[in-house]
């Protein structure tokens, strides 16, 4: 991929206060969670346990990255669609970025299909702190696999948050004993389109299952016939039942201001060998969430896939 050659489009979104937001997820959460804390907070320090990430925060210059999607994954694979960790974030104007986030790991370095749970920074150093993950299925016992993702690229699809990695000013988020329908980040989209409406408001970040089970998935292998339904799909992808504790990271979009965006994508990975796409807990009783955000000043739209044709 050449950065000369690959569409980006600029998405401005709308940015409230860190304080209006805690207001309007602290009602919202309420509303399927029992026990409810939001609070504007000091990011903890993330490179620690439990969060293992590349950076202490997710601080400065926060945006969002939506690159490629679906469709370069549906009827059939596009297996040219190949990016680089670094071209993104020049794409993005941060060539010293921290991302984190959901995307599709490289099929032509792995050997196989995978999630990619991306957790990269570029220090202004020249230093690369690269402690991404990709979990894959054994194609032989249909298990999870979950390992280090020793490469810089991905395929098809990236939902990322993309920032300086500094400390700073964060969003704390702590629900728990789920009543109500809605999972943890489906309850944060839903508060904030109920109150910004078509106002776009862009959140990413990192949240914990500290406690419960939870629902997830895992892509097979490239399919070989065209997967032309939602249900040929979910044949297709492999469910799992995963154990805490689970670090989730990725992104959410309360509004599509008509760009095909990921409105809501979240991969985890673990240090129990697990590891995969977020869909929700299955424990309501039990679930424990905690989570971290920052709002982003921007979504840039990276190689949007043309719209498929009407049928
Ligand atoms: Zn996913």
């Amino acid at each position: 991929m050449m950065t000369d050659e690959v569409k980006v489009d600029k998405i401005p979104t709308h940015v409230p206060s860190l304080e209006d937001v805690t207001k309007v997820l602290k009602e919202g959460l309420a509303k399927n969670f029992t026990n409810v804390e939001v609070s504007v907070v000091d990011c903890p320090d993330l490179t620690q346990p439990p969060f293992h990430l590349s950076s202490e925060g997710i601080c400065g210059n926060a945006r969002l990255a939506d690159i490629g999607g679906p469709g370069f994954l549906l009827p059939l694979v596009q297996r040219d669609k190949i990016f680089k960790f670094k071209e993104i974030a020049k794409l993005c104007e941060l060539p010293n970025a921290f991302m984190i986030g959901a995307g599709a790991g490289p099929a032509h370095i792995v050997g196989i299909n995978s999630e990619l749970m991306n957790n990269i920074k570029y220090a202004a150093d020249g230093k690369v702190i690269n402690n991404a993950w990709i979990s894959k299925l054994n194609m032989q016992t249909g298990e999870c696999i979950l390992e280090k993702l020793n490469a810089e690229e991905f395929c098809l699809m990236g939902n990322f948050l993309v920032s300086d990695g500094k400390p700073g000013k964060v969003i704390e988020v702590k629900a728990s004993k789920r009543h109500g329908a809605d999972d943890f980040s489906r309850s944060i989209k839903m508060s904030l389109r109920a109150h910004y409406g078509d106002k776009p408001v862009a959140l990413g970040g990192v949240f914990l299952v500290e406690k419960g089970k939870t629902y997830t998935h895992i892509m097979d292998d490239f399919s070989k016939t065209p997967l032309t339904s939602q249900e040929m799909v979910d044949n297709w992808l492999k469910f799992f039942t995963m154990d805490p504790t689970l670090i989730c990271v990725g992104e959410l979009v309360s509004h599509d201001p008509g760009y095909n965006l990921r409105d809501e994508h979240w991969h985890c990975f673990s240090m129990h060998g697990q590891g995969g796409h977020y869909h929700y807990d299955t424990t309501p009783e039990e679930v424990e969430y905690r989570g971290y955000f920052v709002i982003a000043d921007s979504i840039y739209r990276v190689d949007q896939p043309p719209k498929p044709p009407a049928s």
